[in-house]
């Protein structure tokens, strides 16, 4: 299915107290990548509007600490159902937003809602713990909310990477303060709008919208108790430096440069589709997204079915857009420095047509590039766009050499018929999620998500089983009552 892009240009709101409002700073246009159009517009959030969300989520969140687990699931069990029947009305606008195909856009949400449904799990875990630690002595470990919390996210996932957070920590009995991507703002009115109809109470959930400045206010916020930040390695750093610098927990998760590693063995088939979907997927803006591929010894009929698959795909059907014109131009400049540096281009995504109709979007095809310097910027840097750098590598230990070598650490994977060399690359990867025979390694719910090295600034995850630590306070109450000889009163 098309994505159908607003006909209007949309006044994208805050949502504070349960009602959608502007903000009170400069107004900010939202451009689709798919035209290069506006489709909407949005005010900043000054530092007074943080002040006046944070306080009033403040008051809210004390009677939703109050709140038993299992009604705070109703409220996550309500949503899931208006997400379900809401579920291609929100993927159209955030894909229209961030330049996704409409498949794509449902999968993110779909993915999202997975999230949604561990939440609504948890009620049925035991999520303490306790034990007779000496006669008449009991330890426990109470979960107890954190109080407000923030999250700042990227634009890729305009709900997936939200998702993440809202489900969990609204259950664990936090307010939620949340400042989506000034490039994709639009779908945060969406799911404000059914947080509200889910029956949650107002001011847990508020949504500034804004930039740099906002973020700097909600972090410096004194009531604001924990950070959650996706999104490039140079701004992760930096929130996480300044949340912690003011005693603050903060996880904040960067950029990528993913390797896949192609062993002779692997099925051709298989692996083409899956290292061709992993670097086009989202036209290459994911942090997930393959980026080099470690080509061991003779792998050219692999390689050959990689190139087949991704020709084939039809832009603005199977790939999207690019987010911005700039990073259109910056992809270009990274493919011309490659082919100047020696590069072979087995296939050239920078004479791309256009779709009908949407010439003045931003469009780049998939690109592959061949015999690529290890060493070079498509080989280290994070490019974020549908650029695929193949580096040939004599054997395994070549290749791990390479991957090892890059700053960040998210995914690699490795595309092989062996169990016994697929444990081996699992064993040498340096990063936080691997993959065998498998494109994109994301793991699916309960287990967390999360990277290493520049990937990751913070310990614990953000989602999954080792969330709850992050978004939860564990008391320790220890008890020990007298003996009651006389409780004759009780027969
Ligand atoms: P970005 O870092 O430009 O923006 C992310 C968020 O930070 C936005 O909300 C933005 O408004 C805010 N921001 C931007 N500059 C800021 C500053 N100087 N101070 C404070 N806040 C600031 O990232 P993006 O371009 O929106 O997203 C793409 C990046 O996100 C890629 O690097 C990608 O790898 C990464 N990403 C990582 C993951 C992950 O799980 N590791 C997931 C998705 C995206």
């Amino acid at each position: 299915m098309s994505v159908q892009i607003p006909t209007q240009v949309i006044d994208c709101q805050n949502f504070v107290s349960g009602k959608f409002q502007k903000g009170s700073g400069l107004k900010s246009d939202i451009i689709s990548p798919y035209t290069g159009k506006k489709i909407g517009e949005f005010h900043n959030s000054t530092a007074d509007d943080v002040q006046t969300a944070v306080a009033a989520a403040k008051s809210a969140q004390k009677e939703w600490a109050e709140v038993p687990m299992k009604e705070r699931t109703k409220v996550m069990f309500n949503l899931r159902q208006i997400l379900m029947r809401d579920l291609d009305e929100i993927s159209h606008l955030k894909s229209s937003e961030s330049g996704k195909s409409f498949n794509e856009g449902r999968a993110g949400l779909l993915k999202g809602i997975e999230v949604l449904e561990f939440a609504i799990a948890l009620q049925n875990m035991d999520l303490g713990g306790k034990s007779e630690v000496s006669r008449g002595v009991t330890c426990e470990y109470r979960r107890e909310p954190l109080g407000v919390i923030a999250n700042i996210t990227p634009f890729n996932f305009p709900a997936m990477v939200p998702m993440w957070t809202i489900p969990i920590s609204l259950t664990l009995g936090n307010a939620y303060v949340w400042k989506p991507s000034e490039k994709t703002p639009l779908t945060s009115m969406k799911i404000a709008a059914a947080l509200k109809e889910a029956g949650l109470p107002d001011g847990l959930f508020q949504v500034l919208q804004g930039g740099k400045e906002t973020v700097e206010a909600i972090i410096d916020h004194k009531d604001v108790k924990a950070v959650g930040f996706v999104g490039s390695t140079k701004v992760a750093q930096a929130v996480y430096e300044r949340a912690t610098r003011q005693g603050k927990r903060a996880l904040a998760l960067g950029g990528a440069k993913n390797h896949i590693v192609l062993l002779p063995d692997a099925n051709p088939e298989l692996s083409g589709i899956g290292i061709s979907d992993s670097f086009t997927g989202c036209a290459g803006q994911r942090c997930m997204a393959a980026a080099v591929l470690l080509a061991v010894g003779n792998v050219d009929k692999h390689i050959q079915k990689i190139v087949e698959r991704a020709s084939s795909l039809v832009l603005g059907k199977d790939m999207g857009a690019i987010i911005t014109k700039s990073q259109v131009e910056f992809l270009n400049k990274a493919i011309n420095q490659a082919e100047k540096e020696g590069a072979t281009i087995l296939l050239d995504g920078r004479k791309a047509k256009a779709p009908a109709g949407m010439e003045e979007g931003h469009w780049i095809g998939p690109t592959i590039l061949d015999h690529v310097n290890p060493q070079s910027d498509v080989a280290k840097i994070e490019l974020f766009g549908p650029v695929l750098s193949i580096v040939r590598c004599h054997d395994i230990s070549e290749a791990m050499k390479i991957e090892n070598n890059v700053e960040y650490g998210n995914a690699c994977s490795v595309f092989t018929s062996s169990g016994n060399l697929a444990e081996k690359v699992v064993r040498m990867a340096s990063t936080g999620m691997v993959g065998v025979n498998v494109g994109v390694p994301v793991p699916r719910e309960p287990f967390s998500f999360g990277g290493v090295n520049a990937s990751k600034f913070g310990h614990g995850d953000i989602t999954g089983h080792q969330s709850l630590d992050f978004w939860s306070n564990v008391k320790k109450v220890t008890v020990k009552w007298e003996k009651q000889e006389d409780n004759n009163w009780m027969s």
